[in-house]
């Protein structure tokens, strides 16, 4: 079969390139058991308090409300953090670390908040969050202090209509409120500064070593914010030795030029690679 000569060949490359590039979207966190909040059916499932006031994902992730109903913006965001913190990343976060075994270089971008590949004990100078990271926290008031990250020990509490308990997160500054540092829908007011430093860092990585055959492998990553998609094609593209592209989506796979696609989940596509 012609899928199975490709997927051979992805194997190959796995082994015998000099580089590897991850890309990871919403689909890697759901064989962890995470909701990837696709359509608003999928999103009411996960939050039936925010079913019943009829608010869709994309209102939900805005600043506004961390302005206009703090107690719901910090019961929203205060329950993916215990979620993402209780959640332990499934085993494909391991098969990925064992891939990347040195003398390999390697690079992860991922558009997911949850920290999950740092939970996986992947080292954070190889990681790009493209969308910010929910175990970090900047200042709403713009006092003018970094970006600090959540204390590992912060719980805060949550009734059963999605509504925090006061003290809310504060700057340490200036006690104006605190928001998570993710870059939500509308967001003006998002500090970027982390996520620039691990950008710098990104572009590095392509630059010194872009004349060495690569293998990206891009998984759960959809169309509907496709920033990690543009961004593995940019880099097949920008490329400037040989490159070996796998995309691991169940559903949304395209004939992008020099693509192989395997329409799976990526737990699954990646123990299949691994065999
Ligand atoms: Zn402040």
């Amino acid at each position: 079969m012609v899928m199975d000569t490709k997927i051979v060949q992805v194997k190959e490359a796995l082994h015998s390139s000099e580089a590897l590039l991850i890309g990871a979207g919403a689909g890697m966190g759901v064989d962890s058991g995470l909701p990837d909040f696709r359509g608003k059916e999928g999103f009411w499932k996960a939050y039936p308090p925010l079913a019943k006031l009829g608010i869709r994902f994309e209102e939900m992730a805005n600043p506004k409300w961390f302005q206009d109903d703090p107690d719901l913006a910090w019961g929203f965001y205060g329950h993916r953090l215990h979620q993402y913190r209780n959640t332990n990343p499934h085993a494909g976060f391991s098969i990925i670390k064992k891939w990347m075994i040195p003398p390999k270089t390697s690079f992860v971008y991922t558009s997911n908040v949850d920290g999950h590949f740092q939970k996986s004990g992947f080292e954070d100078r190889g990681i790009l969050e493209c969308h910010g990271s929910i175990h970090f926290l900047q200042c709403m008031r713009n006092c003018g202090r970094d970006v600090w990250s959540f204390p590992e020990d912060y719980k805060l509490s949550i009734d059963q209509n999605l509504h925090a308990r006061e003290p809310l997160p504060s700057c340490p500054d200036c006690n104006g409120m605190a928001r998570p540092n993710i870059l939500m829908f509308s967001d003006y007011g998002w500090d970027s500064s982390r996520v620039e430093k691990q950008m710098d860092a990104f572009s590095s990585w392509v630059e010194s070593n872009k004349s060495k055959s690569l293998v990206i492998v891009e998984m759960g990553a959809g169309l509907a914010v496709p920033t990690v998609r543009l961004t593995c094609e940019g880099i097949l593209h920008a490329w400037e030795n040989e490159v070996t592209f796998v995309r691991l989506n169940p559903r949304e796979v395209d004939p992008t030029h020099g693509v192989v696609n395997m329409r799976m989940g990526a737990l699954a596509a990646l123990k299949l690679l691994d065999q």
